[in-house]
């Protein structure tokens, strides 16, 4: 149980309920800043402004899945209230008190930084990345049903990369009837395919591994679909690029070849918001209850 501590939750989505949810459920004092305009009370947890709060008593702070914008500013999507994290809100908290985020920018680099706060990126954790991998492999499947007229069944299906995302992609394509290559560069990874019961091949060769397929699935976050690689691909051919923005793939020269190649970014917080909220609920509360008992054991 989290009694005892006090939480400040900063802004976000509609996944930041589920962390509200998961923190009220473990008896954690929460401020919500940010949400005047959700309907929902959630009982036991007071709604702030974020010049209203006394962060000297705040144990850990918690923002949405962006962190900040590069001029500090929090997404607010329950607010019209323009919320900026600036270095004298941090300055104000205890010395303990963690920050926790999806990811950072350099803004939030620098404030924790500068006030010496220890930052927990989420989406940077192993465990977060794998559980997020399954939302985001629905909402492939979701795009190739929408985008091509043939089933995944029997198509040709070409993964790159063998990272927390392209082994979900790689083995849910397969479980659906797919043939499925998969392109990496690591001898371990060519080995970790084979084993699978995949097609593995050298990201060197993809120029020739493309010539036959229906749909190819990008997971790396360079580029590597170039148009020497578009060229080579049969005209039907649908290119998902679930890669971080600006993707691996030259889009430019698919859309002057005439294929469609579709970037698509935060596919969990679209398809399964609840379920994504409840991955970095999970994992964030644990982290929670691990700072609070060593607290304890530190008192
Ligand atoms: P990951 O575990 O780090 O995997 C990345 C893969 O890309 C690895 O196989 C890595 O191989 C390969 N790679 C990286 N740089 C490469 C390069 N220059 N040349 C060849 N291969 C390279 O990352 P992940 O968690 O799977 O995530 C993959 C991407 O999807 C990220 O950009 C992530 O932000 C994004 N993502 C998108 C969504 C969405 O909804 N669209 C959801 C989750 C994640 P090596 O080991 O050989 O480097």
């Amino acid at each position: 149980m989290l009694t005892g501590m006090h939480v400040a939750v900063i802004g976000g989505d509609a996944r930041q309920l589920e962390v509200v949810r998961k923190l009220i459920e473990l008896d954690a004092k929460l401020t919500l800043i940010g949400f005047e305009q959700l309907d929902h009370g959630f009982m036991g947890a007071s709604k702030e402004q974020i010049d209203e709060v006394d962060f000297s008593t705040v144990d850990a702070m918690i923002l949405p899945v962006p962190g900040t914008n590069a001029e500090g500013q929090v997404e607010t999507i329950f607010s019209n209230e323009k919320v900026i994290l600036t270095e004298e809100i941090l300055a104000e908290t205890p010395e303990h008190c963690t920050i926790f985020s999806g990811i950072s920018n350099d803004y939030l680099d620098q404030l924790v930084k500068s006030t010496n706060k220890r930052l927990v990126k989420l989406f940077e954790r192993d465990d977060v990345a794998i559980y997020n991998s399954v939302p985001t492999v629905e909402g492939t499947i979701m795009m190739v049903i929408q985008h091509t007229d043939i089933t995944i069944h029997d198509s040709n299906v070409v993964v790159l990369g063998l990272g927390r995302v392209g082994m979900s992609v790689a083995r849910t394509f397969s479980a659906l009837g797919a043939h499925v290559k998969v392109g990496a560069r690591k001898s371990e990874h060519i080995a970790r395919i084979k084993e699978m019961g995949l097609t593995p091949f050298h990201l060197s060769d993809l120029d020739k591994e493309v010539c036959d397929i229906d749909v190819c699935i990008n997971t790396i976050p360079h580029l590597i679909v170039t148009a020497s690689v578009i060229s080579k691909m049969p005209p039907h051919t649908l290119i998902v690029d679930l890669a971080s923005k600006p993707g691996g793939t030259d889009f430019r020269y698919a859309e002057k070849r005439g294929i469609k190649a579709l970037l698509a970014p935060g596919l969990p917080g679209i398809v399964a918001p609840k379920t994504a909220g409840q991955i970095v609920a999970n994992v964030m509360s644990q982290l929670l209850l691990e700072q609070l008992q060593q607290r304890e054991e530190n008192s």
